[in-house]
């Protein structure tokens, strides 16, 4: 199959709405990252998505709406606790599982009577879901396992040939996945830190547990799909963290360039001309939170393609979007480096 690149005017738009209602696969920028849709309610075309990203089946999809007036196509009950956070924050980046319709097939939830379910905060995802006028499944648009593609570029690189349309929207200005949100229980639970601050779901439903990934713990996982070496680029890549972060990884550094490697590091803008000195490959990230998020991916994927053995990172606090980055990097590192 020849996967079409073209950019999300509103003809193209409603063409790809077209492909889905047709039972094809279609990835579209949202804002947190770009989604490869199905129609949800047609199990053909939500195997294809397991297909095209070799994805196991045990791992549900998150559905996509264009609307919350929606929201009863595929979920049974909305509680007053689901219905304030998508008062507060759809459309937008919180993902919230809830009792699922007998309609919505067993292959997007895996089998769960639960389903995952967001309104995308991004005009040409909002566009095409309305358009399509059916609930679209859409996982992230990479190969299972690898770095999440926040361009139309990255999405070509890993499923050109296993899709049948890429709607070029630019890059994804999240940069990271969904807050995965269980308001069933108490107290409410993030099972996957994202797009949405903890800070901000707790100012909403009080005090909340965050199930963090521990690095090299894949048993007991609560939430299916959340497995460890996720997001993961092709190089190996080793994570400092805690407060002598920043030494470790300079001393990560000089140890690799001794023994001859080609070492990137995902810097922040602050540690950039120090590292270049070193002898480091830099992508800088930025300065803040937000633009950490927003290039983290983008960075793995070049420095990937840059060609080097080892990436190096570093924390940067457990706070705000911190959470996610430090989630990412804990489930993309090879080997993690805690300092105290
Ligand atoms: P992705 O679409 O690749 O961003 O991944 C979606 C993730 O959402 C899955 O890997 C799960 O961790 C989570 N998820 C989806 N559906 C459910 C569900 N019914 N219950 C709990 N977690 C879910
Ligand atoms: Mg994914």
């Amino acid at each position: 199959m020849t996967t079409r690149v073209l950019p999300a005017t509103p003809e193209n738009i409603a063409l790809a709405a077209d492909v889905l209602r047709g039972g094809g696969l279609v990835a579209f920028p949202t804002e947190t990252v770009y989604g490869l849709g199905a129609n949800a309610l047609d199990p053909a075309a939500v195997a294809r998505i397991f297909a095209a990203k070799e994805r196991p089946a045990t791992d549900p999809l998150i559905v996509h709406l264009s609307d919350a007036d929606r929201l009863h196509q595929v979920a049974r009950a909305v509680s007053p606790l689901d219905r304030a956070l998508v008062e507060t924050f759809w459309p937008g980046p919180l993902t919230l599982v809830l009792p699922k319709q007998p309609q919505v097939p067993a292959q997007v939830t895996a089998g769960l009577d639960t389903v995952a379910v967001r309104v995308p905060d991004h005009p040409v995802a909002l566009a095409l879901l309305a358009a399509a006028a059916v609930p679209v499944a859409a996982p992230s648009a990479n190969r299972f396992g690898r770095t999440s593609p926040t361009t139309a570029q990255h999405v070509w690189h890993d499923l050109h040939d296993r899709i049948d349309l890429i709607l070029d929207g630019g890059p994804t200005p999240v940069g990271v996945e969904s807050t995965v949100v269980d308001a069933s229980v108490s107290p409410v639970r993030i099972l996957r830190p994202g797009g949405i601050p903890a800070e901000m779901v707790e100012a909403v439903v009080g005090p909340v547990t965050v199930v963090e990934s521990r690095f090299g713990d894949e048993e007991g996982l609560p939430s299916p799909g959340l497995l460890k070496t996720h997001y993961a680029p092709q190089a190996e890549l080793v994570f400092c963290q805690g407060p002598g972060a920043r030494r470790a990884l300079l001393v990560e550094l000089e140890t690799a360039l001794q023994a001859g490697r080609r070492v990137g590091v995902l810097a922040l803008d602050e540690d950039a001309a120090v590292l270049e000195q070193a002898g480091a490959v830099v992508y800088r990230l930025g300065d803040d939170l937000k633009s950490v998020a927003r290039h983290l991916y983008a960075g793995m994927r070049w420095l990937d393609a840059q060609g080097v053995d080892l990436i190096l990172a570093r924390d940067v606090g457990g706070s705000g979007l911190g959470l996610a980055i430090r989630d990412r990097l804990t489930r993309a590192a090879t080997r993690v480096v805690t300092t105290a």
